[in-house]
Formats: structure tokens, C-alpha cells, sequence
């Protein structure tokens, strides 16, 4: 294999990784603009030598395919993805492409929105189905989905005997930030930017959970029509908005290539006060007539180029590092900068990720850096360009929120506050202890809770078990007979067995079953507090972190208080679970007779719940005979074999 073709193959190969986690995941690793330009150079090197071509090259592929989570849907009208330009000369080489074959032409500019495309298909003015992209030849039936976002329509305005929509649903910003506030107070995985929360909410098999994601959708185009005709796509457009859609917005028709540019830049200097994220914009020629014309490739219309804003760079001073104390406890450093104009925004805050990062790039405090804004909403520090000390950036080694020492895990990037009463974590840490496996707290769900931190009810987790009722019933909403509720389940949980109280402190990689199983081993909290390292390693199914993890959690102070509290206020702090006794395990019992006192089933009971077998025939594996009146050949048997001939008096003593 040649060097060349190794290349090329190897890049098909990123491309399609990257591919497959941006579609399928709805997770990409990298940047949109490092996928453009990893998929630039492909293209060029397959034009170079078209010996080492394929036909499923990803430069010939619409990426995304569809599983089988949904019904498949073959489009009728292929929906094709779009020739990509960075620059206003590869635009100007598009509109020259363009005038080779057409030469009465005009474009209309529409801003590029960075969602995901669907097809909306409607009879005599019913919504009748609605589909993913995938491939471009066949998506997703996800009607359920659509149907429950908010601007797509369920009856046209007008009737037309069938159309067919094209359009980008997206996540608004506003959306997007409740959705991963969300995400973060149940210890979920974030989306990483609005795109990929769209697509994800989109193909959720629940359509109740899609509701929730506060999904939009702008149509830009109309794949088929029957009843209608129309010449161009600015009427097209016009139409649509009479039926009732959502258009795309600002679209503007313009005459010729240089004001097509001029509104490209119009649109870009508008770009950070939208309310949704656009990657670009989307020149098209306007006439059908032309657009018949100039055809298309397997994988583009020739008349039509998405420019894409590139990623912006500039230069600034980095004034200083805030550190944020995540809800999970997480330290998340951000540069605080030298406010710089930058992809259409004011940037004055940039992400620094974590010490490893910042490490990484030797970045302190006064360094001029490079700062990047792509296509995603928060802006990061791409490198230092003159330090200002020899020295790089630190963490505290206190958490900024409550003082307490930090700690940083083995093999994890992220520092964090273990403190259960870090007023940052709060109210996280009083949903989880409320929670149902926790201390089943049936009165505080989330938003009581919200209101109760809000009202200053709850300042610290302890606080549960002194809460004020009779505010509470002064409170909008709150009856006597809700506060009564929240009382009785207050005072229902201080009851618990231990092993559900350890669940709900939240102590980082101790689950309910490792909580049950540290409770079950040392029986009561002040063990557990006391026990070291290696006392706990002891319990099977324990490691190094989880231990390590639990003693570093008893040692801070606020733990301490917590739990002393916690005892004041009348909460369990012993195992209520019986220890299971074992004491008959690997013994088999013959019984035979009359037993003065116990019946027979009753006797294999008592032996089964200690571990024990019974059995009907006397062999050599036959442990001991328990035998009554009138016992008869197995007597024999059993004194043959040597085996040991019990009483019910003397069982009874065993089991005492
Ligand atoms: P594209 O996103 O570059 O362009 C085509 C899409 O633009 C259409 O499908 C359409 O839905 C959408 N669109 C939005 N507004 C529009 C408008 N007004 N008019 C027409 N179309 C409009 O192409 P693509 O094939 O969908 O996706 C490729 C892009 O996805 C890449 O350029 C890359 O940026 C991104 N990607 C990123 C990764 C990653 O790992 N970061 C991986 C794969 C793909």
C-alpha cells in the first residue's frame, strides 16, 4: 500500500468514527470545523488520484443512517445535504460554476441553522408523517416526535392536496441551558451543544421526554407539491409562511453574487444575539427553471453552497480565573479576559476545561492568549501567546463555595468538593437524599425542595428534620394538609435501616447496594465512621476508590456535623437487617418419625433458613437424622452408616 492510499484510507476512517458519534451518539469528539477540514483534505486527495477512489467514500455520503428504533421512511424526494465554502472566494468560484450555465439568475441568503433536517408531509392539510434525513434516501418515521413540537403545524391553513416540507429542527439556546441544568442535577452526561441536544431529544422513544426538550423547527424548503405550482423558492417561501409554517428567517433575495456576500456578512455580525445557534449561511439560486439546469451531484444541488463562518480567532489579555463549583461538585476554572469582539459576541469569559488543560497549555493569570469561538456557544483558550510569569495556573486546594479541602481522584481530570453541606451542591445533594432509595422522603420532591432552599427553610441537609410547618403553611400553595404530609414522611424516614441513610449522603461511588453492604458489615454509623481503608476493604465486592472514597468522606468535618445532627434529630443510625445465619451450611438432614413438638415441614423450614438441605434417604452425605416416635428402616440405616441420631429436644438446642 502506498503512503497515499494509506492516507486516504486512514482519514476515511477518522472521518466515518467521527461521523458515527456526531449521528448515531449525538456526541461528537471534536470540533465541526476540524471534521470539515479532515473531509477538505480527503476530497483533495481523491481528485488528485482517482485510481484510489470508492463509492462509499464519506466525500459521497449524506452522513446518518437509520436504526431500527423507528419505522424507516424512503424518501421520495432525496434530501441531499449541501456543498460547504469558508471563504468569499469559494463562493466566488461557486457563482462562477453557476453563471457557466445559467446566466439570468438571482440567489436568495438564508442563515443556516444548526438542527437537524426533517420532512413533514401533509394531505388535504393534515399532518400525516414526519421523518429524520438519515442517509437522504432513508430516515426515521418520527411523527410521534414531531407532533409534539409546538410550531409545527397539525392542519395547514390552507388545504393543498399533498406538500411535502423541508425544515431544521433545533434547540433554542434558552432550551438548551434548562436541558443541561437538568441533566446536571441528575448526574447525567450533558449534551455537548444545542445541535446534539436536538438530535438526541428527536429520537427519543418517549415523545413525553421530547415535549420537555422545548424543540422549534424553521422550514426552508418544499421537497413536493401537488395542486400548486410555483417558479422559485423566495415564493415557495412566501407560500409557506401562508400555511401556517415557521419559516426560515431573514431570507432575502438579492441580484448577484457581491450582495449575496454582503448579506453573508449581515447575517454573521447578527450571529451571537440570535436565539438559536446558525453555522453558517445558506446561498440558493432562486429560479426552478435554473436550479433544473445546473443538477446535482450524489451528494449536493449545484445551486446551492452553505458558507461556513469560520471559526473565529483573536488575541486578548487573561485578566484572571473564576472557579465555579459545579452541582456535582466540580471546580470548572473560566479565564476572565479583555473583552474582544469576536463570531458576532462580546467574549469576555472563556472555558480552561481543568488543571490538566491548563497544564497543557502553560496558561497563568496576565498571559496574552488566543481565544477561539466556533460553531458552539462557549468560547475557548486555544493557546498563550506571551506568558507573563514562568509559573502556571494553580488550583486552590479549598473549595471557593464552603473552605473545605478538595480532592482529585485517581485517573480523573475533574477537582472536586466532597463536602455534603457545600452550599454550591446543595440542593442536588437534598434531592438525592429525599430520594426514593435514599431516605424516601415521599413530601420533598424537587421543586418543594427548590422552594424550601429558596424560602431559606433549608439551609443545611439536617435542616429536614427542623423544618418550620407553620411557615410552611403560610407559604402560596402549601395547605395544612400538604405540611402535615411532608411531616409524617420526615418523621416515617428517621426510621430507616442505616444502610438507606448511607445511600443518601451521596458519598462519591457508593450506591444503594454498596451502602447496604457497608451497612450489613459494620451494623452502625460509628463503625463505619472509625473503620480505615482497610477495615472496609474487607467487605466483598469493595475496591480501593470506593473505600478510600468512603473514608475520605467521614473525614471532613462537615460529615461529622451532619451526622451528629442527624443522631439528635431521632434518625436510625443501626442496621435493622437481620444477619443471616448460616449455621446449618453444607449440613443435609434426614427427618424420620414423629417429632413431639415440630411438624416435618416445619422442621425443614427451620433447617433451610439456616443454610441447611433436607433429604429423604439416609446416605453417607446425610449429616445428622432428626427423628421422632415410630421411626423406622432409616433408623437402621443411619446407625449402619455411623451418621449421628438426633433428638427434637437436642435440635431445638442447636437452633437456639
Ligand atoms: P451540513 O450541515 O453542512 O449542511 C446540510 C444541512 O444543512 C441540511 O441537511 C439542512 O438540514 C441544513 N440546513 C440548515 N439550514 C438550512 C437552510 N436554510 N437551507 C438548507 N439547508 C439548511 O451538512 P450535513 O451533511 O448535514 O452535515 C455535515 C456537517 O456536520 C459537517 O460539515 C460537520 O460540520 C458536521 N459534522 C460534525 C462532526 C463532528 O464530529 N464534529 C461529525 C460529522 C458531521
Amino acid at each position: 500500500m502506498t503512503e497515499i492510499e494509506k492516507k486516504i484510507n486512514d482519514l476515511r476512517e477518522t472521518l466515518r468514527y467521527h461521523s458515527d458519534r456526531y449521528y448515531n451518539d449525538d456526541a461528537p469528539e471534536i470540533e465541526d470545523y476540524e471534521y470539515d477540514m479532515m473531509m477538505r483534505e480527503l476530497k483533495s486527495l481523491e481528485e488528485e488520484y482517482p485510481e484510489y477512489d470508492v463509492v462509499d467514500s464519506p466525500t459521497k455520503k449524506v452522513g446518518g443512517k437509520a436504526d431500527n428504533t423507528f419505522e424507516s421512511v424512503t424518501h421520495t424526494v432525496r434530501m441531499e445535504s449541501l456543498q460547504d465554502a469558508f471563504s468569499s472566494d469559494e463562493i466566488k468560484d461557486f457563482d462562477k460554476r453557476v453563471s457557466d450555465v445559467v446566466s439570468d439568475k438571482h440567489y436568495v441568503v438564508e442563515p443556516k441553522i444548526d438542527g437537524l433536517s426533517v420532512s413533514l408531509e401533509y394531505r388535504d392539510g393534515v399532518f400525516v408523517r414526519g421523518s429524520t434525513r438519515g442517509d437522504g434516501d432513508v430516515g426515521e418515521d418520527v411523527s410521534g416526535n414531531l407532533r409534539v413540537i409546538h410550531n409545527i403545524p397539525l392542519k395547514l391553513k390552507q388545504s393543498v392536496p399533498f406538500i411535502e416540507v423541508r425544515g431544521e429542527v433545533y434547540m433554542p439556546k434558552r432550551s438548551f441551558e434548562k436541558v443541561v441544568d437538568r441533566q446536571l442535577l441528575n448526574d447525567e452526561k450533558p449534551f455537548k451543544n444545542p445541535r446534539n441536544a436536538a438530535a438526541g431529544s428527536l429520537r427519543q422513544k418517549d415523545s413525553s421526554v421530547t415535549a420537555t426538550r422545548g424543540l422549534d423547527i424553521f422550514i426552508f424548503n418544499i421537497q413536493q407539491i401537488e395542486g400548486k405550482v410555483l417558479s422559485s423558492h423566495k415564493e415557495s417561501l412566501d407560500y409557506l409562511k401562508e400555511l401556517g409554517f415557521n419559516t426560515v428567517p431573514f431570507y432575502t433575495r438579492v441580484d448577484n453574487i457581491d450582495d449575496a456576500l454582503a448579506e453573508i456578512e449581515r447575517i454573521g455580525e447578527e450571529r451571537g444575539n440570535l436565539e438559536f445557534d446558525i453555522d453558517g449561511a445558506v446561498i440558493k439560486v432562486d429560479e426552478f427553471s435554473n436550479r433544473e439546469q445546473l443538477g446535482s451531484t450524489a451528494k449536493y444541488p449545484k445551486w446551492a453552497v452553505a458558507f461556513k463562518y469560520p471559526p473565529e480567532e483573536k488575541q486578548t489579555k487573561l485578566k484572571d480565573i473564576e472557579i465555579a463549583v459545579g452541582r456535582t461538585g466540580v471546580l470548572t476554572p473560566t479565564a476572565i479576559l479583555e473583552s474582544v469582539h469576536l463570531a458576532g459576541t462580546t467574549v469576555s469569559r472563556a472555558t480552561l476545561h481543568n488543571q490538566d488543560f491548563i497544564n497543557e497549555k502553560g496558561i497563568d493569570i496576565g498571559d496574552i492568549v488566543t481565544v477561539r469561538k466556533a460553531g458552539d456557544i462557549i468560547p475557548e483558550v486555544l493557546c498563550v501567546n506571551a506568558h507573563n510569569s514562568d509559573s502556571v495556573y494553580t488550583f486552590p486546594t479549598h473549595c471557593p463555595s464552603c473552605g473545605e479541602p478538595v480532592i482529585r481522584e485517581k485517573e480523573e481530570a475533574a477537582i472536586r468538593c466532597i463536602n455534603p453541606e457545600c452550599p454550591a451542591q446543595l440542593l442536588r445533594n437534598l434531592i438525592h437524599f429525599c430520594s426514593r432509595d435514599a431516605m424516601d422522603i415521599e413530601g420533598l420532591g424537587p421543586a418543594i425542595i427548590e422552594t424550601f432552599v429558596e424560602e431559606g427553610l433549608i439551609k443545611k441537609t439536617f435542616d429536614i428534620y427542623n423544618l418550620d410547618y407553620e411557615r410552611i403553611t403560610e407559604l402560596e400553595g402549601f395547605k395544612e394538609t400538604s405540611a402535615n404530609n411532608i411531616r409524617n414522611s420526615v418523621e416515617k424516614s428517621k426510621s430507616n435501616d442505616l444502610s438507606k441513610l448511607i445511600f443518601a449522603l451521596g458519598i462519591r461511588h457508593i450506591g444503594a447496594k454498596a451502602g447496604k453492604l457497608l451497612s450489613d458489615h459494620f451494623r452502625n454509623i460509628d463503625a463505619i465512621m472509625s473503620a480505615s481503608i482497610e477495615d472496609i476493604l474487607e467487605i466483598e465486592g469493595y475496591g480501593q476508590i470506593m473505600a478510600e472514597s468512603v473514608v475520605n468522606y467521614f473525614a471532613t468535618d462537615s460529615a461529622k456535623e451532619l451526622i451528629n445532627k442527624l443522631k439528635a434529630s431521632g434518625v436510625n443510625m443501626l442496621s435493622t437487617n437481620e444477619i443471616k445465619d448460616e449455621r446449618f451450611a453444607g449440613m443435609t438432614f434426614v427427618l424420620t418419625g414423629t417429632l413431639p413438638t415440630l411438624k416435618r415441614n416445619e422442621a425443614s423450614k427451620i433447617i433451610e433458613s439456616f443454610g441447611g438441605k433436607t433429604s429423604s434417604s439416609v446416605s453417607k452425605k446425610t449429616t445428622y437424622v432428626l427423628a421422632g416416635k415410630e421411626a423406622g428402616s432409616k433408623l437402621d440405616k443411619a446407625a449402619k452408616l455411623g451418621i449421628e441420631i438426633i433428638s427434637e429436644e437436642t435440635f431445638m438446642g442447636m437452633i437456639k
